[in-house]
């Protein structure tokens, strides 16, 4: 390609609220094979709500301040969503921790919470299985499932759900009609992760990924030969940014992900890496 038309392309994507920050990434992404997204914040639209609290002990409001006690020092999206869940003011909490990809962990009323998805538990020692049944039935809605373990026996299980954007299922269908291969990378649950796909018409899912974990996921779709866009919006995924051979970030996501990518969603719109790979193509093909 001519540097003329590669910045032809650039222009006409820009157009399309696609901003490539690097001239190489719109040929690579031409030749891309496989195109792998963040789920939470690039599929779903990252505005949680809580929509169950069961507690083993019946007490759901109770559950509910104990674990917003330690949510409140979070930055979590899931957090904001506990968090603004509870009416009235929150006890005291200390001792806070995160556990990036687990959850958290803190000191309420003198009792230990521990919050996040049955690896924390089961690395704490507790059993998660009760919880994990009790989870079930949210997960296969796709919703992510939040596991408590108070004074450190299971106390009970929270359901938060995120909408899909609009455009998420359309634009994979699009892809899939172009011969990309669409997978969804997630550090939530794969009960959760399989049900969002299967509402949105794609097979591969790779769940329960730590956020180190998610580059060598791309590392290993690219170990078989395939070219891998990734797409995503969090803090977290900068280096699987930086890993795959096209990052695409949301430009309504963290600025790290952003100054890591070689391309920009600037709406923050999935459809916008289907937009990319179209121009991209027609830029490459006038000029063979
Ligand atoms: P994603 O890849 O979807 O952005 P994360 O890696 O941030 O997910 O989190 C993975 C899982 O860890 C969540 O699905 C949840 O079960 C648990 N987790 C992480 N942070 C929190 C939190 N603040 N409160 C409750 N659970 C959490
Ligand atoms: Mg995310």
């Amino acid at each position: 390609a001519t540097p003329m038309s590669i910045m032809v392309g650039i222009g006409r994507a820009a157009e399309l609220g696609v901003l490539f920050r690097q001239g190489d990434a719109l040929q690579v992404l031409q030749g891309v094979d496989v195109v792998a997204f963040d789920k939470t914040g690039t599929l779903t639209k990252g505005a949680p709500v809580l929509v169950e609290t069961l507690a083993l002990d019946g007490d759901s409001t109770g559950l509910l301040r104990h674990v917003a006690a330690v949510e409140a020092k979070s930055e979590h999206p899931l957090a904001a969503a506990i968090v603004a869940a509870v009416d009235g003011p929150l006890p005291e909490s200390r001792d806070f921790a995160a556990i990036p990809g687990r959850g958290l962990r803190g000191i309420v009323e003198d009792a230990p919470v521990l919050i996040g998805n049955a690896a924390l538990l089961q690395e704490a020692g507790i059993d998660p299985a009760p919880l994990v049944a009790k989870a079930a039935s949210f997960a296969a809605m796709g919703q992510t499932t939040v596991l408590v373990a108070i004074d450190g026996r299971p106390a009970g299980v929270l359901a938060i759900a995120d909408q899909l954007r609009p455009s998420a299922k359309t634009t994979v269908e699009a892809l899939q009609n172009k011969g990309v291969q669409v997978v969804m990378v997630t550090g939530d649950s794969q009960a959760a992760g399989d049900a969002i796909a299967a509402q949105l018409g794609l097979t591969k899912v790779i769940a329960d990924v730590l956020p180190s974990e998610k580059v060598a996921a791309i590392q290993a779709l690219q170990a078989d030969g395939a070219r891998v866009a990734f797409v995503g919006d969090g803090i977290n995924d900068a280096p699987v940014l930086a890993a795959a051979d096209v990052g695409i970030a949301m430009g309504t996501g963290a600025d790290v992900a952003v100054e890591t990518a070689d391309v920009v969603l600037m709406s923050g719109d999935p459809k916008g890496v289907l937009n990319a790979i179209v121009v991209s193509r027609a830029t490459l093909s006038n000029i063979r």
